[in-house]
């Protein structure tokens, strides 16, 4: 089969990588940019409502990344190109496929999807960063029995149950303010010292009366029970073993960035386990960028629009250097 090229590939079409698509096509529209991804797939367009994005009244996320797609769209077919051809048209393209796999190519990169293999002479990395699955003593036992790993997806499912939310954080604190419009009870368990979440939800967090926080519980202590569905969550709080009863368990615990199909890159990791970039978003390996959480950035749609906006910007700059 033959290959496609491309100027830019961008690997990942959440709103990190749909940003650094309108970043790219502003700055110079001839580029053939390619962006990959299942979409709305990403967290932006599955956990609810976003408030905190300036200008922007609240908005459902999944209709903020159909308002991007429909965007870079318009500005797909905003210039008909004299001689259409098949390598320059369509200017941009979503391409609603994982990549599986990413290496070097001489100067360029080989991207392959289940169906497809392309050649682009850049190519941007804004995968962001998965759950973190299967650290919990019973937790895969009970998948689809009461644990859950996103409240705000599967929170209405258990309207007047008691819930647990294992983890730390804005995402803890989101999925618990949405629980409580549903649950009887809601209790977070948190491993950390505080919450670290924004102080706007915990004063939220802490004037609702059906929500408790717990904090300091270690999670290698934490062991999901039950008999043909979740009963409960043990834990230990210094050095007492506790027990809570509950119907649902929402881990909500973040991995590291999963960056597989690029392990033959050799890409450099900063001490945290992200994607090490410098402040032009570049990684070790020339013509390759990475944006948003990967890279270690704050977890804020608006940080990480910007951020992938940079990366398409810095992107085009090397791409305009290579010519
Ligand atoms: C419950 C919850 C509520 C939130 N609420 C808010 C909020 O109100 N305000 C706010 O600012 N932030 C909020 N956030 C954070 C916000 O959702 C994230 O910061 C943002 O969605 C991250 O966007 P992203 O594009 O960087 O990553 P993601 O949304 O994770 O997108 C990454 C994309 O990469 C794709 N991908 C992964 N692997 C591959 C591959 N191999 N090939 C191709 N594509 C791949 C994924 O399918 C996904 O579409 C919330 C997060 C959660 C979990």
């Amino acid at each position: 089969m033959d290959k496609v090229n491309c100027d830019l590939a961008i690997i990942g079409s959440g709103s990190t990588g749909l940003s650094a698509v309108i970043a790219a096509y502003c700055k110079n529209p001839d580029l053939v940019i390619k962006a990959f991804g299942i979409s709305y797939d990403s967290n932006t367009a599955k956990k609810g409502d976003i408030e905190n994005i300036p200008g922007v009244d609240k908005i459902i996320g999944v209709d903020y990344i159909q308002k991007l797609t429909e965007q870079i769209e318009k500005f797909s077919s905003e210039f008909t190109p004299e001689q259409p051809t098949d390598t320059h048209f369509p200017i941009i393209e979503l391409i609603n496929e994982n990549v599986i796999s990413l290496n070097t190519l001489g100067s360029d990169f080989e991207i392959k999807t289940p169906d497809q293999s392309y050649v682009s002479k850049a190519v941007i990395i804004s995968t962001g960063i998965p759950e973190l699955k299967g650290t919990i003593k019973g937790e895969d036992e009970f998948v689809h029995k009461g644990v859950s790993h996103c409240a705000v997806c599967d929170g209405a499912l258990f309207r007047g149950r008691k819930a647990v939310i294992v983890g730390t954080g804005n995402i803890v604190a989101r999925g618990a303010l949405f629980l409580r419009k549903y649950c009887r009870k809601i209790t977070i368990l948190c491993h950390t010292t505080t919450l670290e979440c924004d102080k706007r939800y915990l004063r939220k967090l802490t004037t609702s009366s059906n929500i408790q926080i717990k904090y300091k519980i270690p999670i290698n202590s934490l062991e999901v029970f039950g008999s043909q569905v979740v009963q409960g969550i043990k834990y230990k709080k210094l050095q007492d073993e506790k027990e809570l009863s509950a119907d649902v368990i929402f881990i909500e615990l973040k991995d590291k960035p999963n960056i597989v199909y690029a392990e033959n890159l050799n890409l450099e990791i900063t001490e945290d386990g992200y994607i090490k970039t410098n402040e032009k978003n570049e990684t070790n390996v020339s013509g390759l960028f990475v944006a948003g959480t990967a890279r270690g950035e704050k977890d804020y749609v608006p940080i990480l629009m910007g951020d992938g906006y940079k990366a398409g910007v810095y992107a085009v700059e090397y791409l305009e250097m290579k010519s």
